[in-house]
């Protein structure tokens, strides 16, 4: 066998085909690392070098997936002086694919398996596409999702390929196409069912295009659509820069970078969009956001989907018939997302009538999916023959799981755990879905507690990624890495979290909801306090979040609270939050959205707007509380909180912190996390704000113990 420095399988045929197969040795996938880019490097040098005899090239892999893409871990660890380096070697890459599309021999990708980032660059760097029909494939330049711009010649190709209003989207969304819809798009030029058929595809394509250039090489060349200066683009490009400003709020440098390149990449030659591109790209590669972002989306992501942090030794499970109790908003939910992933599931109510109104419930969501095209109406017909409504519990027999999502009510729980927990089937395991209830005294109804657990799950459940699987203290290992395998099955990400008040995501977000109120306690405009938080990428404001979820209900919560609490000789945590809220509540009789209004006013025919007593309620003229240290409360706060569970032991990981933040309660993805958020700023750094706000604010700011000792030793949260 012919290899090039153990990367590149060489082979060359009787009509004078290279075909360059990658099977980069030691390694699952193909990535572009060193040992890549010089293989290529060489592999075009011989190419050039026996030109003659050569009739044109097919690109192939040898491996699963086709090119797995850049290198993040070279990426993540480039630091801001490294910047001219890093330029160089993206250009020294360009100029290597430059040259094999220059050669003047037909270049073909036939993609037999997922080709993304770089891997797809190196694919638009040939003269023809063609991929395997195969809807498991991904294609496309997904860097935008990790803070990146597609550095490789991709957003120069793209636009070239493309024109920049239908190229621009592409590469701002970073979404990714199985091949089908890659074709649709003119990604790819063809799919072909199988591997000979794709080999096929790219023969002909070579024999039919002996010497090919590239459209924009080509002479009298135009940009496809409308160019960067007509009049079309000049409306399009005044406003669209606007709107993702508007959408991105400043916080994420990558799409703006990449509309700044495929703009100035379109009104210069090839060659110098080129550089430009490499030069967005440095500066993207470098900085905070695309390294948190490529530590907990790229790195911690794929730690969470090959099992870490599940207990080893345990044999994987699949669950084939699952349990739930309690038809209502999240029964139907978790109903809904088992049925979506081929399980059968038994959705039990009190009676068969209410059974069946959550069986409606998810059939109304199912239809909204088929009324937009994105579910084929046999799937839905498929999804709902799949779960069972039922008010009779022996229907429950067999199950492998069952979930309790009754009211928030301890001895109904208890009750319905014991009626439902001897129709498992032998070694199933019993779960609650409660959002405030400790698992380990609801574990105590059970008859056998190793094998109850916590999942909890967020609503919308069908939207909401993240699942909390929460260890009771006689929650056995093996019950939890069964949960966890659950949580993968449906498709959901899951997070370990041990046994606690709030348990990790309530928890810190109570934190962001509280600094709202404290702020509005201390007289700053309630409009400042919400643009506030918008500002630094929240979701919604925290005085919008509580009229959402009702004051009443968190004062009831509190009261729960105290009571578990004085039962255990434990002192209750005090915050400024709750005199506003006691007093929207029982003065004002405004607990929030449900209850007719709260810090806003709900009118039928419109939008929801503040309520204008606010003002003359808690508004003190002449407060100034800096911009800067609002937003950072807004943040810190919950930053803070995350490394007190973390101290606790709620939390055990970075990881599970990161991921638990953003995708359980909107913490902002810039940040890569409420720990990452701390490891950004550094921990010695974090500690001493910290301390400033605690000065100013109150000692709920005050570095925990653990953040001391990072501090000390100048180490990272992991
Ligand atoms: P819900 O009121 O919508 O549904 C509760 C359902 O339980 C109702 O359909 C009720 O008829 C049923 N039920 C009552 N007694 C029953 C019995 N004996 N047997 C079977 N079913 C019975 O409530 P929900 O919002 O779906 O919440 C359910 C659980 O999930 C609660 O523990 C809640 O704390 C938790 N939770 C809720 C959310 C949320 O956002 N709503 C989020 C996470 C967790």
């Amino acid at each position: 066998q012919d290899y090039i420095q153990e990367a590149i399988r060489w082979d060359k045929d009787a009509s004078g085909i290279v075909t360059l197969t990658f099977d980069m040795a030691g390694q699952s996938a193909n990535t572009m690392n060193t040992v890549f880019r010089s293989a290529y490097a060489a592999a075009v040098d011989r190419i050039a070098a026996e030109l003659d005899s050569i009739t044109g090239v097919i690109l192939s892999s040898a491996k699963k997936t086709f090119f797995a893409g850049g290198d993040l871990n070279s990426l993540l660890a480039v630091g801001p002086d490294e910047k001219a380096a890093l330029y160089e070697r993206s250009q020294a890459m360009k100029a290597v694919l430059r040259r094999l599309e220059t050669l003047g021999r037909p270049v073909v990708a036939a993609i037999n398996g997922t080709a993304l980032g770089g891997g797809f660059e190196l694919c638009l760097a040939c003269h023809a596409r063609f991929a395997l029909d195969d809807a498991r494939l991904a294609l496309g330049l997904p860097e935008s999702g990790l803070g990146l711009l597609p550095g490789g010649g991709g957003v120069v190709r793209l636009v070239r390929m493309l024109g920049l209003e239908a190229a621009m989207p592409l590469l701002i969304d970073g979404s990714t196409f199985d091949p089908a819809r890659a074709q649709a798009l003119k990604l790819v030029d063809g799919v072909a069912a199988d591997a000979d058929g794709l080999m096929a595809l790219a023969r002909q394509w070579i024999a039919a295009n002996p010497a090919p250039v590239q459209p924009w090489d080509g002479k009298g060349w135009r940009l496809p659509g409308a160019t960067a200066t007509a009049p079309a683009s000049l409306t399009y490009l005044r406003t669209a820069p606007v709107l993702l400003m508007k959408k991105t709020r400043g916080r994420y440098p990558a799409p703006m970078a990449i509309m700044s390149a495929a703009v100035e990449g379109a009104v210069v030659d090839f060659d110098t969009a080129t550089r430009i591109e490499s030069r967005h790209f440095v500066g993207l590669a470098t900085g905070a956001v695309a390294k948190n972002l490529i530590t907990t989306f790229f790195f911690q992501m794929n730690e969470v989907k090959s099992g870490k942090g599940r207990p080893a030794g345990v044999p994987a499970s699949t669950f084939g018939r699952v349990g739930i109790l309690g038809a209502g908003l999240m029964g139907s939910g978790i109903a809904q997302v088992c049925a979506a992933r081929g399980i059968a599931a038994v959705l039990k109510d009190a009676t068969a009538e209410q059974a069946r109104k959550g069986l409606e419930r998810v059939a109304a969501n199912l239809d909204k999916r088929v009324a937009k095209g994105t579910l084929a109406a046999a799937k839905r017909d498929a999804q709902l023959a799949r779960i069972t409504p039922t008010g009779d519990a022996a229907d429950l027999a067999g199950c492998e799981l069952i979930v309790e999502a009754v009211f928030e009510n301890r001895p109904l729980k208890a009750q319905v755990t014991r009626e439902a927990e001897p129709l498992l089937a032998p070694g199933g395991i019993f779960a609650s879905n409660t959002s405030t209830l400790p698992i380990s005294g609801l574990a105590e109804a059970s008859e056998r507690p190793e094998n109850f657990v916590g999942l909890h799950f967020f609503s919308p459940v069908d939207r909401m990624p993240l699942v909390e699987v929460i260890k009771g203290r006689k929650t056995s290992a093996e019950t939890l890495a069964r949960a966890l395998d659950f949580v993968q099955q449906i498709g959901k990400t899951p997070i370990v979290v041990n046994d606690a008040r709030g348990f990790f995501t309530s928890r810190v977000f109570g934190m962001f909801t509280k600094e709202g109120a404290a702020m509005l306690a201390e007289g700053v405009p309630a409009e400042v306090i919400e643009n506030a938080a918008l500002a630094v990428g929240m979701p919604v404001g925290p005085l919008a979040v509580m009229d959402e979820t009702s004051m009443a209900l968190a004062m009831s919560m509190r009261r729960q609270t105290a009571a578990d609490l004085a039962a255990e000789g434990q002192p209750l945590p005090q915050h400024p939050a709750w005199a506003v809220i006691e007093r929207m509540v029982d003065g004002l009789k405004r607990p929030g959205r449900a209850g007719g209004g709260g810090f806003y006013d709900y009118p039928a025919d419109g939008p929801k707007r503040l309520w204008p007593g606010l003002a003359a309620e808690y508004g003190k003229p002449g407060v100034d509380v800096p911009m800067e240290d609002l937003q950072d409360r807004l943040l810190y706060a919950q930053a803070v909180e995350s490394i007190r569970a973390m101290q606790e032991g709620v939390v055990e990981t970075a990881r599970d912190a990161n991921i638990g933040s953003i995708l359980g309660i909107g913490f902002p993805r810039w940040t890569g996390g409420t720990m990452q958020f701390v490891n950004m700023v550094g921990a010695r750094a974090f500690a001493q704000r910290a301390m400033e706000l605690a000065q100013k604010y109150g000692e709920r700011f005050e570095p925990p113990r653990l953040l001391l000792d990072k501090a000390e030793r100048n180490e990272r949260f992991v």
